[in-house]
């Protein structure tokens, strides 16, 4: 009989009531699937789990810039095709230069750019960087008997993790979609929600909720058919969400019953623009 180690699976084992010990075989899977109807919340990272807005747009360019030799561009982040980090360097870099960057430079502009965040971030305590309750939020999901967590970013993956880190939001086991992976949204959390499924080895989840700030959440979500939970650390965030339909608009996570009840109850949102 063919057996693995338990330890990617130990995840699935729990959420599936089973105690099946350090060594599996994997005749167990099929019953990993089966045990449990799971659901899965998909969380944005920038303005949703940290809160990096003030820094996003100096930072940016100071990378594109400095590696890609591009001149920085008058911009609403919301005119953009693709807002993720690589649809937007495609874009500018196609629009100045008449071709697409090389992935060498590409991966040197995300290196820089996490450096930048790196340095920028080390000036303030975990508390100032995360979204008031999220760590401790995506814990309990993880411990949840019927949730799974997983983060889809519109952001690199080297920076994405330097603000989870710099939150003080474990991210090792995370199941992570980002702007490496696609330049669409669509495309990213489609990803992430794959991870997910083979982390906890499941066919289908019963339910899928995505966790943003951004208007082009709201597009994505909308796009996917996708129920939609905003998180609103500023006031004006609040009006732009209500004012775009999103259902359930949290200002952030200390109120873990509101949470569940969000996550549960949330609907997808219409795009209206
Ligand atoms: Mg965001």
């Amino acid at each position: 009989m063919h057996l693995d180690r338990c330890d990617s699976y130990h995840a699935a084992c729990r959420k599936a009531g089973l105690h099946c010990g350090h060594i599996v075989s994997t005749s167990c899977f099929p019953l990993f699937r089966s045990a449990r109807p799971m659901k899965l919340a998909i969380f944005d990272i920038d303005g949703t789990l940290v809160r990096s807005g003030s820094h996003e747009d100096g930072l940016f360019w100071h990378a594109l810039s400095e590696i890609l030799g591009v001149v920085k561009e008058p911009f609403d982040w919301t005119e953009f095709e693709h807002v993720t980090d690589s649809g937007i360097t495609g874009e500018v870099f196609r629009r100045q230069f008449g071709r697409k960057p090389s992935l060498d430079a590409l991966a040197a502009t995300e290196r820089f750019f996490a450096e930048l965040w790196r340095d920028t971030l080390r000036a303030f305590s975990h508390e100032e960087v995360e979204v008031p309750g999220a760590g401790l939020l995506l814990e309990k999901l993880d411990a949840h008997p019927q949730w799974q967590t997983a983060v889809a970013t519109g952001g690199w993956g080297l920076s994405a993790r330097a603000k989870l880190t710099a939150a003080g939001i474990a991210h090792e086991a995370l199941s992570l979609g980002c702007a490496n992976d696609a330049i669409a949204r669509e495309e990213i959390i489609a990803v992430a929600h794959d991870r997910a499924r083979s982390v906890g080895n499941i066919n289908e989840f019963e339910r899928v909720v995505y966790v943003g700030d951004g208007s082009w959440d709201v597009k994505t979500c909308a796009n996917l058919k996708m129920p939609l939970v905003g998180i609103a650390v500023a006031p004006e965030t609040r009006d732009r969400l209500n004012a775009l339909g999103v259902s359930h608009v949290l200002d952030d996570y200390r109120d873990t019953d509101a949470v569940f009840a969000a996550l549960e109850a949330a609907t997808a949102p219409h795009d209206s623009r």
